[in-house]
């Protein structure tokens, strides 16, 4: 799953020097603005299945060039985690907690509450986090060097009040 290709973090520019009046922050319906026009353009395309494994697999790249640009994955799990934890806050994509992790098998559970792509949605009885879906495997992935799969099991969109995700190597350990 995924192009092995890394995305190019320098490609979103200098934001500081592009946007000197108007800062680095926008609100978050912009962002969800884009996000389901572009989906909703993939599921005609393409069909709902295509669509939605297209944006796991582009926040999978985005996941990969997250961790290599603003994590260090030489940290200890733990540390590793805290300070995931931390960025992801500092960045507002959300409020990470691992709720269970087995390091024999790298089985993990995770939820992110305040969920930039959908806390607050309607309930549709679907799930609709398949960008953080690839986004998290893609950390996992540049963190272990093994392929992840994360799937999502709650959302606000299926009535949840916070997004549960259960990760796993691609091939069982
Ligand atoms: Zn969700």
């Amino acid at each position: 799953m995924g192009a092995e290709k890394s995305f190019d973090w320098k490609r979103l520019g200098d934001v500081a020097v592009g946007r000197d009046s108007m800062g680095g922050e926008m609100p978050v319906a912009v962002y969800r603005l884009m996000q389901y026009t572009l989906m909703d353009e993939l599921k005609d395309r393409y069909g709902d299945e295509d669509a939605h494994e297209i944006f796991r697999s582009a926040g999978q790249r985005a996941g990969r060039a997250f961790a290599e640009n603003l994590l260090d994955s030489s940290l200890p799990f733990n540390s590793f985690i805290a300070q995931l934890q931390q960025v992801l806050r500092d960045l507002k994509i959300g409020i990470m907690r691992i709720e269970a992790a087995n390091m024999d098998t790298l089985e993990f559970s995770l939820c992110i509450e305040e969920d930039l792509d959908c806390s607050g949605l309607p309930v549709s009885g679907e799930t609709v986090c398949w960008y953080d879906e690839g986004f998290i495997a893609g950390i996992l992935k540049t963190y272990t060097k093994k392929d992840f799969v994360a799937v999502e099991v709650d959302c606000w969109s299926t009535g949840g009040t916070a997004c549960r995700f259960e990760a796993h190597p691609a091939q069982k350990m």
